[in-house]
């Protein structure tokens, strides 16, 4: 497979897919999800990958889903439509990206808004910049109970992502760190540089010993709940794309929503 909105490297065995599309801040097109998840089942399965990177080119990790793209293709879906559409691309994509067999780095900078909060968040741990900043502001710009997967209160804490949440503000990098939302904070100029030392720390170790660590360092979450929840949620998150509220964005325009929003976020 040939992609055209993600870069593949290696660097020795880690490798680093990175969100391509920096012009448009790496937003989430359906073309990107499909070809970051088909990289990911792809670096899961080659034995010489031990680590991987998920990184986005230019000033931006993410600022989420590709609402022009929403907009012009799926505002006039069906329940069982969006239903199959964000079950498969956003929930179960996501899934798999925790459930990786190998460990995850997010490489953050810049923006890492909404559908970005909900990819970096599936990593394993997260390292990103002085600049990079966290949010979701999807309840104030277009009356969603959130993003689709509310991973927020499992690596924030329920009250850090209550705030967050209901404001739709933002979490910069000191804060992150200082909640234990991001493993470290690193200058911008050093951010690559310092991911990459920690991967291939990282891949020194046995891979069949780091998989079946991973694998009971999750069972931690998965016995606390974190399945069933995040699940519980889709079915939230879907009934919120059909209120009366929604509609009334929707039909104002979604990515207009965006600018509408005083904070200038996406989602
Ligand atoms: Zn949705």
């Amino acid at each position: 497979m040939t992609y055209e909105t993600i870069q593949i490297e290696n660097f020795g065995a880690a490798r680093r897919i990175s969100l391509a599309r920096p012009k448009a801040r790496n937003a989430q097109s359906q073309q990107l999800l499909d070809e970051l998840d088909h990289a990911i089942v792809q670096a899961s399965e080659d034995d010489s990958v031990h680590v991987i990177v998920i990184a986005g080119q230019g000033e931006h990790f993410s600022a989420g889903h590709d609402l022009k793209e929403a907009q012009a293709s799926r505002a006039d879906f069906t329940v069982e439509q969006r239903w199959a559409y964000e079950s498969l691309r956003y929930f179960d994509y996501c899934m798999r990206i925790w459930d990786c067999p190998k460990p995850t780095i997010a490489q953050v900078q810049g923006a890492c808004v909404s559908g970005g909060f909900m990819v970096a968040n599936m990593c394993d741990l997260i390292v990103c910049s002085e600049d990079a900043f966290f949010s979701d502001p999807v309840a104030h710009t277009l009356s969603a109970a959130a993003t689709e997967v509310l991973i927020h209160p499992w690596v924030m804490g329920l009250r850090q992502a209550k705030e967050m949440l209901f404001t739709g503000g933002r979490v910069d990098a000191q804060e992150a760190l200082r909640i234990g939302m991001v493993n470290r904070v690193v200058p911008t100029s050093d951010l690559e540089t310092e991911t990459l030392a920690l991967a291939e720390r990282i891949a020194q170790a046995p891979p069949f010993g780091l998989r079946l660590l991973k694998k009971s360092l999750n069972r931690t979450f998965d016995a606390q709940g974190l399945r069933t929840t995040l699940s519980a949620h889709f079915d939230t998150h879907q009934l919120s794309h059909v209120t009366e509220e929604f509609k009334a964005v929707r039909d104002k325009g979604l990515a207009k929503a965006i600018q509408r929003n005083k904070s200038g976020e996406s989602a």
